[in-house]
Formats: C-alpha cells, structure tokens, sequence
C-alpha cells in the first residue's frame, strides 16, 4: 500500500460486493483509508475490510441505506476520530427494478431514483463542503451507459442514471474552482450480481466480446480520484468495451 495521497478518506457507498468493493480495493491500494459501506450485506463489507487490511491499508464498513435521508448523517458521522475528511467519494450504491415503462408501478420508480440519483445528491450535498474547505475533492458518480442511451425495461434505472450525470455535470461546474472534480463512469455490462440475469446472447453486441470485470470499472474511478485527474470534470466516462461506440 502507498502513503496516503492527503489527510482524509475515501467512503465508496454500496461496497460489500460488485463494483464498489473492487472501488473499495483500488482507493486502498492508491493509499486511501477507506470507509466501506453497504446496506444489508455485512458479511460482505467485512470480507473487503478484512482484505483491505491484510494487505496493509486500512479500512471500516459502515451500513447505511443511501436511499434514506439518514444516510449522509451516518456517513459523516463515520469519519470522525481520525477518519477524515472524505476527500474521495464514490457513489456507486445502486439497484435496479425492471418493468416496461407502461407497467411500472410507483414503488419500482421510486425506489430506484431514490437510491440511485436521490442518494447520491444528499451525499454530495453533505460531504463536498469539507472538499472545499480542504481545496481538494474527487467525486465519482457511477452511472450507467442505460443513462446515456436506451434501455428497455428500464424506464426508472435509466432516469436514474441520466439524472446523476446531468447532477455531475452540472456540479462539477459549481464547484470546479475549489479545486473538486465531479465525474461519473458510465460502465456497460460488467459480471457482477447485479447481471446474474443477463444472458450471453448480449456479447454478440459487445465488441470486446465478453462481460467486464469490476475491477475494470475500479480502475477507471482510480483514474479519476487521482490527484493527476485534476483537469478532468464534469465528464462521463464510458467503459463498455466498446457497447456504445
Ligand atoms: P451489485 O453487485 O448488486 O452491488 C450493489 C452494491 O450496492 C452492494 O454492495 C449493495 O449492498 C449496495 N446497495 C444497494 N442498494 C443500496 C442502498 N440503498 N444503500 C447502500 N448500499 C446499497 O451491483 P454492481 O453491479 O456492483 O453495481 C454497482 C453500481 O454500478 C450500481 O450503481 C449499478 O447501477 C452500476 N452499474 C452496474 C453495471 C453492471 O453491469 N453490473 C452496469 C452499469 C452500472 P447491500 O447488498 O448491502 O444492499
């Protein structure tokens, strides 16, 4: 593990598995003390804590449901006592409810906003003020190439994602000239729970010809958490092994 790269922490939101623990392991291997949360899966988060730890970092998991107001309180709240400031943070926490468009029932739509574009905005809202203060901040938000182009049966997850990255787009101008960067990821079809049902009749569409892996997305959200990502802001970057092109 390196030296931490500044006097703070990483939180990534939904790492007890899939992309946000492989984020989770990335920020720890850039030196990062990370903050592991996650909502259900303790068994999980602790298994990432535990790796992060045997390989020299260190780290905590922290439950919290992001689609709740609460959430940002908890999350602050974990960085006390030598923890922080989280000058990292990466929103990945996120869920899908499927339904054609026609169909879909209230429930399905809120939940999905809630915890993939509501969370996501309390958490920036609570956390960018101490990247401002410290003159130095990395969000990454992570999207979805369903928020960038058409999805079927997934009216609620594309709003969703669509939403977060007009949200960073339009945060990372606000706060550009505090020298916080606001980016999102928008991966494509990448192995993980999330995919369990996603036959592989898609490859044929995928010019790379196989599903990615989380820790390709986790190097993309290292890239933009560096300090040499400075200049990068308010963009989306598309990791889809050529889905989109
Ligand atoms: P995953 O394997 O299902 O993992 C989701 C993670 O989010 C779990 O740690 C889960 O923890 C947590 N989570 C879910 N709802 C939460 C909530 N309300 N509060 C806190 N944590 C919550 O999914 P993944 O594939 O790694 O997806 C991670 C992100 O990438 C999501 O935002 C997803 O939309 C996005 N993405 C994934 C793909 C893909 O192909 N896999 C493609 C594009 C975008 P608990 O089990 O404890 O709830």
């Amino acid at each position: 593990m390196s030296a931490p790269p500044r006097d703070g922490c990483a939180l990534v939101t939904g790492a007890s598995r899939g992309i946000g623990a492989a984020c989770a392991r990335a920020l720890a291997e850039m030196g990062w003390p990370v903050i592991a949360n996650y909502r259900e899966d303790a068994d999980g988060a602790r298994g990432v804590v535990e790796e992060i730890e045997r390989g020299g970092g260190r780290a905590k998991a922290v439950a919290a449901d992001v689609s709740r107001e609460e959430a940002p309180d908890i999350l602050m709240e974990a960085t006390r006592d030598g923890w922080g400031p989280a000058l990292v943070v990466v929103n990945n926490a996120g869920r899908r409810e499927d339904g054609l468009a026609l169909q879909l029932e209230d429930d399905a739509w809120s939940h999905v906003l809630d915890a993939n574009l509501c969370g996501p905005f309390r958490i920036c809202r609570a956390f960018i003020p101490k990247m401002v203060r410290a003159r130095f901040g990395r969000v990454v938000n992570v999207a979805s190439i369903a928020g960038l182009r058409a999805s079927r049966g997934q009216v609620n997850y594309a709003a969703s994602k669509a939403g977060l990255i007009g949200m960073t787009r339009t945060l990372a101008a606000e706060v550009a000239h505090r020298g916080v960067t606001v980016n999102a990821v928008a991966p494509g079809f990448i192995g993980t729970e999330m995919t369990w049902d996603v036959s592989d009749d898609v490859l044929s569409k995928v010019p790379a010809g196989r599903f990615g892996r989380p820790d390709e997305i986790a190097a993309c959200v290292g890239f933009l958490a560096s300090e040499g990502a400075g200049y990068v802001t308010g963009t989306t970057l598309v990791a889809d092994g050529g889905f989109s092109a």
